[in-house]
């Protein structure tokens, strides 16, 4: 191996997160532990840092260079020794023909094999969280003797999701929060008032420099009477409406709760110019955005029309 280069050359995609480099870095030239937790906030690298490791091991000179086979072929996602499971709910599979990406047809059709073109095998599980029960049971039991020649990577936003006995597994790989200038430099042209609603993570990038979102933020503005929120209450919903149709499409960014979302991450930072004055209407966002991953049916209705009968009970009060 000498020679090749020995640090992660793509740093674009590791900006702002010093100790998951060190520490990947380190296993460019050592042996890689049978799991890697790549733990921290969505939007701040952890999927593209997984992907440039990955893909550095398998180039033919180490550098991720992008010209190789192996390169190529990682860049088109096709790369036979680089398992990608989908970020949804992990299943067992069943038991005699185990669907694809189930549990049981990567023991069965993959683990016990060599790799086919690289030494070492790598799978990725883009939410840890999402793998579960049976799945969960049967995956802990490969970790305990890993396989030879597969390594496993999973990416989680928080290490709470996991089990005390996956984390004992594994190595942890900590992202955090993106510093500002880092955000700056991977958003070119990004204006300074949109850069805080990022709050150190891309996750949002694409829908907070959209126009609808860019609308939703000059309506918020301006609202200066009961009538304004009623009409923005109006919008929001229609607007969420038209986000369930497009969704089946993949046309449109912005799913319900996502809309939502955003809608109160926008509002709190327009009302926090002035908290004082807006302390009502920021307590009745605060507690409306604590209630939104509530998924009892009909909830969030109710929810958001608690929301504006609190907002129009404040405005003008
Ligand atoms: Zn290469």
């Amino acid at each position: 191996m000498t020679g090749f280069s020995t640090t992660l050359n793509h740093f674009t995609e590791l900006k702002g997160q010093p100790r998951a480099l060190h520490i990947l870095n380190q296993y460019l030239t050592r042996p890689i532990p049978p799991l890697l937790i790549f733990a921290g906030p969505d939007g701040t690298g952890k999927y593209s840092a997984a992907e440039v490791f990955v893909r550095t091991l398998f180039c033919d000179t180490r550098s991720a260079c992008g010209q190789c086979i192996p390169c190529r072929k990682m860049l088109k996602g096709e790369h036979p020794d680089y398992i990608r499971f989908p970020a949804d709910r992990v299943k067992i599979g069943d038991r005699k023909k185990p669907e694809d990406f189930t549990i049981r047809w990567l023991i069965t059709s993959r683990l016990s094999y060599r790799p086919h073109e690289a030494e070492m095998r790598f799978v990725l599980f883009p939410d840890a969280s999402a793998i579960q029960d049976e799945a969960e049971t049967a995956l802990l039991k490969t970790l305990e003797e890993p396989p030879e020649h597969t390594r496993f990577i999973f990416l989680v936003s928080d290490l709470q999701l996991l089990k005390p006995t996956v984390i004992s597994r594994g190595v942890i790989v900590p992202f955090q929060l993106l510093p500002r200038e880092s955000i700056r430099e991977l958003s070119p042209g990004i204006d300074e008032s949109t850069l805080d609603l990022l709050g150190g993570s891309l996750e949002n990038q694409s829908i907070i420099t959209s126009t609808l979102f860019n609308d939703l933020r000059a309506r918020v503005k301006g609202i200066h009477s009961r009538l304004d929120l009623v009409e923005l209450e109006k919008w929001l919903i229609d607007q969420e409406k038209g986000a369930e149709k497009a969704a089946d499409k993949q046309t449109e960014p912005f799913g319900g709760m996502r809309l939502w979302e955003l809608a109160t991450l926008a509002w709190i930072h327009e009302l926090a110019q002035e908290p004082e004055a807006n302390r009502r209407k920021l307590d009745a966002l605060f507690s409306f955005k604590e209630r939104l991953h509530n998924e009892m049916p009909g909830y969030q209705p109710y929810s958001t029309s608690l929301l504006f009968a609190a907002l129009i009970q404040a405005e003008g009060a």
